[in-house]
């Protein structure tokens, strides 16, 4: 900008030293043209005024602000703040003249003005010079905010689904690889010998939601990561090679935190069965695992696609493990008993002793199996899953209670999750009646939720209380390794206090070691968890029982969280214990 000033000064120098007529010319059409649009001036002009009374017209605009030393007097009264009354001003001696004795046009040029512009456009040369000057710091401007707007921006932008660049961006880079954690390749792009590019799969349907696929759409990894998969930080001069050659380059890889032997482990363990697997680092919040049933094989997502959509089911695309909602069952059993801790401060005094039934109003609460648990402690209560303990409880603790742990546990809100998820639904309210309160107190009524979120409340309780920022990305390289991007672990928040988040843990130890999880004890790792059989309607008006289990290993210093939901699989012991302990297995004994 200065630069571009003293240039502009400099070459106005030149003009205003040209006193031939061509210049008074030039300067006289110039002001004529920077006040053709004055209706006063226009009017004195019409009426034939002398220049005396034009230049008092004209007088009524200020001039236009310039060197003081060449506008001489008028400009001088114009612009008294300049200080330019006082002999010696800002600009004396600049170029040798003294204050007053600069060259004025609109004294030297006023027949000048009495014309009428000449048609077209005459720009004087200094202004034409400014009015470049300017146009070029406009551009410049523009792309420093081009710049700066990409660089803090451009993923957004680039992975928005509806952004056009991200397909024009794959004419020039051929789109990066997608590994697990150990290098294994998910996800790759080859050509063949039409020079065709074919997105590659290689472990067909297993990571079909967590990777999802970049046709039809994008999903999963395919889409979070889609500016860096389209992006090459290859060597510069190889890049710059291949653009002459036509050739295109190859996009960065993106290392996921997946473990593709767990996620098979998971996927194989899930069997037949529709529902979600999950498995995290709940100290580093990595994503190991996410299984999701039913599923697509991604390589032949274009041609199963009208058959995906047409489907009357329709829910192959739907990741269960973020997006499906079902009622939590006796997993919500911790969110009461940490409503219970909060309120009452320990778990310690408390006693109930069970019938197997608890009549509630017109509505009768039953444990499992009718069975009648007898006189239970908290652990006990806990530990059989007694839905009347917790009924009780629930009513105790009343609708307010449990709606301030539930939203502090993430009920209702929105959660950290890169993939599409749905929030989940808690609905207690002042008016609701006890029947409602009852069993929502054991994960029934309106209370809807996913295994992932199933999976963050796990964490933060086997991370003592803090949950950590869930990632299913570790690092971005170029496709030649010159080029890291590490993703490292954030803390998201804590959601419960290390004290309760410790009293919980000994809960879930309680249900491995003596309550329905006895699978899981015993073995050469230790395991804290619940399970849940969550009671809903089916589709033909039966009830049905989704399968739930919640919980983590290696109980002093957790390794994994893994929750399971099997859809209409009976009772947590029966389905989801299983399919954990197998996930377990498949951790230690990699
Ligand atoms: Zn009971």
């Amino acid at each position: 900008m200065r630069e571009s000033e003293a240039l502009r000064r400099s070459r106005e120098d030149d003009l205003y030293d040209d006193e031939s007529e061509l210049y008074n010319k030039r300067a006289g059409r110039a002001m004529s043209r920077r006040t053709v649009s004055d209706p006063e001036i226009r009017e004195a002009r019409r009426r034939g005024d002398s220049g005396a009374e034009y230049r008092e017209a004209l007088g009524r605009n200020r001039p236009r602000r310039m060197d003081p030393d060449v506008q001489g007097p008028e400009y001088r009264e114009a612009y008294p703040e300049d200080g330019y009354a006082a002999a010696g001003g800002p600009y004396a001696g600049r170029d040798g003249s003294s204050p007053g004795s600069g060259r004025n046009p609109y004294e030297e040029a006023p027949e000048e003005w009495q014309s009428e512009p000449p048609s077209g456009i005459h720009i004087r040369k200094g202004a034409a010079y400014t009015f470049v000057s300017y146009v070029f710091i406009l551009m410049f401007v523009t792309l420093i905010g081009y710049l700066v707007y990409f660089n803090f921006h451009s993923d957004k932008v680039q992975n928005s689904p509806y952004n056009r660049r991200q397909d024009s961006q794959s004419t020039y880079v051929r789109r990066g690889d997608i590994l697990d954690s150990k290098n294994n390749v998910i996800a790759t792009t080859q050509v063949d010998e039409n020079g065709n590019e074919i997105r590659v799969y290689p472990y067909s349907n297993m990571f079909a939601h967590a990777i999802g696929y970049s046709t039809n759409g994008k999903s999963g990894v395919e889409s979070i990561m889609n500016y860096d998969l389209l992006t090459s930080h290859d060597n510069f001069l190889d890049r710059i090679v291949n653009e002459f050659r036509g050739v295109k380059n190859k996009g960065d890889t993106v290392v996921t935190t997946l473990d593709a032997d767990l996620q098979q482990a998971a996927y194989n363990a899930l069997g037949d069965h529709q529902g979600a697997v999950i498995v995290l680092d709940p100290q580093l919040g990595s994503v190991l695992a996410m299984v999701s049933k039913p599923d697509f094989d991604p390589n032949t997502i274009a041609a199963d696609w009208e058959a995906i959509i047409s489907d009357p089911a329709g829910s192959q695309l739907v990741n269960r493990a973020t997006q499906g909602l079902y009622p939590p069952g006796s997993i919500y059993k911790i969110v009461t008993a940490l409503s219970y801790m909060q309120r009452y401060g320990t778990t310690d005094g408390f006693s109930y002793n069970c019938g197997g039934e608890l009549v509630i109003d017109d509505y009768v609460v039953h444990c499992y199996d009718g069975t009648a648990h007898g006189e239970e402690n908290f652990g006990n209560a806990f530990a059989n899953s007694c839905n009347c303990a917790f009924a009780a409880i629930g009513l105790g603790l009343g609708p307010a209670q449990l709606t301030k742990t539930s939203e502090e546990l993430l009920f209702g809100k929105e959660l950290p999750c890169e993939l599409h998820y749905n929030k989940s639904r808690f609905n207690l309210t002042a008016e609701s009646d006890q029947a409602t309160i009852a069993q929502t107190a054991f994960g029934q009524a309106g209370t809807l939720v996913t295994p992932y979120h199933m999976a963050l409340i796990t964490s933060a309780i086997a991370n003592r209380g803090m949950l950590m920022q869930p990632q299913l990305v570790g690092r971005v390289t170029s496709s030649d390794g010159t080029y890291v991007e590490n993703r490292n672990s954030k803390e998201f928040g804590a959601i419960m206090t290390e004290a309760e988040a410790e009293a919980l843990k000994a809960l879930m130890c309680q249900v491995v070691n003596e309550g329905t999880a006895g699978e899981l004890s015993g073995l050469p790792y230790s395991v804290a968890g619940k399970t849940g059989s969550a009671e809903y309607t089916m589709s033909d008006g039966q009830i049905g029982t989704h399968s739930w289990f919640a919980g983590f290993s290696n109980v002093e210093d957790p390794d994994i969280v893994v929750v399971v939901l099997a859809e209409n699989g009976g009772p947590g012991s029966q389905t989801a214990v299983p399919v954990a302990h197998a996930v377990f297995d498949a951790y230690y004994n990699k």
